[in-house]
């Protein structure tokens, strides 16, 4: 099989395979073909990986941020090196375009390890307080071992946005990706081992929604990320909640990007665009809600139009390819189920609208889950495909007249990840994200996320921060000590 791994699990610095496990099937989703076959984690495995973790996070936490940091800044050399075989294998793990993953995925994965390998020799620095005469000092200590869940939407991503903040502030890890996406984190263990990270601190186990609460259960695990869907964070959050750990919750979203009359609007578009079709729409940061002034409604319409259906939709391996497939046939059903629902419920079709029949050239590929990017206008507020996570290509246009009317509608809703302005007035762009519910806003553009900047959402969306010093909090907790400097009094 042209993608299959020596073994299912990367544990304590080797693959391991466990055949009693539950298999798990790779499917490339251009062609759906089986690539690789792997099994999930049995409760033995479940259980070597944790104890993997404890015992290798005692050394890892205890050497000292510089070196952590060298080994950690050799990972992303390692990954750069190979950028092309990490992008490859994440173009057959997601069907995402080569065009794509060769500069988002392992990329971003390795600026995460050179930037949290870059600043944790003085990020991870305590405070001294004097408290006259007496004094206390406090110190940023690893968590121990951590538990990483992976969506299938940014696999490789997702392992060193989790590992790279948490490996650096001294802990342990063991991540599970998602089912649908098995291949890529298994290439980040064993290059983390090439890099110098002893064994046993970044393990990889395979596993579906039955392995995830085994992990998020265990006694030995003091944190859980997950990167996920609205109703598998309250799952995991309750169980979490249970045993009282920390948790970091990067989950769905319905964001607004609003397009006032004044902005460049062929800049607005490759916004909504980037937006809703990047990854065949299944980014969880979309802005799906595009609210376009009815000043300019018209010749946005027009020319969105005209740029989405000049998108090259075809083999993803093919490098002018600008969009693969959906990662997997029920993910495709269920964009088709909304899309049929905008429709029944009076949206107006712009274009797309169903499964493109020239896929072209490649081989196969049109047995591959394949969508058209579609646009719909006249949406309104209430409209199904206006108030739920649609996670496909399908951008829905609503029309608005003013300011204070847009920032209500734009927030009428639980989710509360990201939100866009585009406009030329930089006062209104200020005095409009100020007012916009959401963990991560952009002016002017969409969807960018260097590692330099926290990422996460608000309300329903989630908590916690990746990337930035930011999540550094979120992977250590703070130990504090008092130091008594004369005699310790007593009242009796
Ligand atoms: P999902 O919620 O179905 O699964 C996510 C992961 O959780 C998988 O690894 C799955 O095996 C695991 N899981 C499922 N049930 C579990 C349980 N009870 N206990 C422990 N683990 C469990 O999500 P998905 O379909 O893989 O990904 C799409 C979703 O992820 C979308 O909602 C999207 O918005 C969201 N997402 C969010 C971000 C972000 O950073 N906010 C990024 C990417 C994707």
């Amino acid at each position: 099989m042209k993608a299959q791994p020596k073994a299912s699990h990367f544990i304590d610095g080797e693959y391991v395979e466990d055949t009693a496990g539950t298999v798990i099937e790779s499917i490339y989703p251009a062609t759906g073909e089986v690539i690789a076959k792997l099994h999930a984690a049995t409760p033995a495995i479940v259980e070597k990986a944790i104890a993997s973790a404890k015992c290798a996070q005692k050394e890892w936490g205890a050497m000292s941020p510089t070196a952590r940091g060298r080994i950690l800044k050799k990972a992303a050399e390692i990954m750069r090196e190979r950028n092309r075989e990490l992008s490859e294998l994440e173009t057959l793990d997601t069907g995402k375009p080569i065009q794509e993953t060769i500069v988002a995925d392992a990329t971003s994965g390795a600026d995460s390890f050179e930037f949290f390998g870059g600043i944790i020799a003085t990020a991870l620095n305590g405070s001294q307080i004097p408290l006259g005469g007496d004094w206390a000092y406090t110190k940023r200590v690893p968590l121990g071992v951590v538990v990483g869940i992976g969506a299938w939407n940014y696999p490789q991503q997702i392992a060193c946005w989790k590992g790279a903040p948490a490996l650096a502030a001294g802990n342990a890890m063991v991540f599970k990706p998602s089912e649908m996406t098995p291949l890529g984190a298994l290439k980040i263990a064993e290059i983390l081992i090439e890099a110098g990270v002893p064994k046993g601190v970044y393990n990889v186990i395979q596993g579906d929604r039955d392995t995830g609460p085994l992990l998020v259960n265990h006694a030995d695990v003091a944190k859980v990320s997950l990167t996920g869907s609205v109703p598998t964070g309250r799952k995991v959050a309750a169980a979490a909640a249970g045993s009282l750990k920390h948790v970091t919750m990067e989950l769905g979203g319905k964001s607004p990007l609003i397009v006032f009359d004044d902005a460049d609007m062929e800049s607005a578009i490759s916004g909504a665009m980037l937006g809703n079709f990047y990854s065949t729409g299944q980014v969880c940061s979309n802005g799906t809600r595009v609210f376009v002034h009815k000043a300019m409604k018209d010749r946005f319409l027009a020319r969105l139009k005209e740029r989405t259906e000049a998108i090259i939709i075809g083999d993803p391996q093919d490098e002018a390819t600008q969009m693969g497939p959906m990662v997997s046939w029920a993910q495709r059903e269920k964009v088709l189920g909304y899309i049929e629902k905008g429709k029944a419920e009076g949206a107006t079709l712009v274009t797309g609208g169903g499964i493109p029949n020239n896929v072209s050239p490649s081989k196969g590929a049109g047995e591959g889950y394949y969508i058209q990017p579609t646009v719909f206008a006249d949406v309104t507020d209430d409209m199904t495909i206006a108030r739920e996570e649609i996670f496909g290509p399908v951008m829905c246009v609503l029309d608005f007249d003013d300011e204070a009317e847009v920032i209500g509608r734009a927030n009428a809703t639980e989710f509360g990840l990201s939100a866009g302005v585009f406009t030329a007035d930089f006062s209104r762009a200020h005095r409009v994200v100020d007012q916009l519910e959401a963990g991560t806003l952009w002016i002017n553009t969409y969807n960018l996320c260097p590692v330099e900047i926290p990422f996460g959402g608000s309300k329903q969306s989630g908590f916690g921060r990746e990337n930035s010093a930011a999540a550094l909090e979120h992977y250590s907790e703070l130990k504090t000590v008092y130091v008594g400097m004369g005699k310790c009094e007593a009242p009796y």
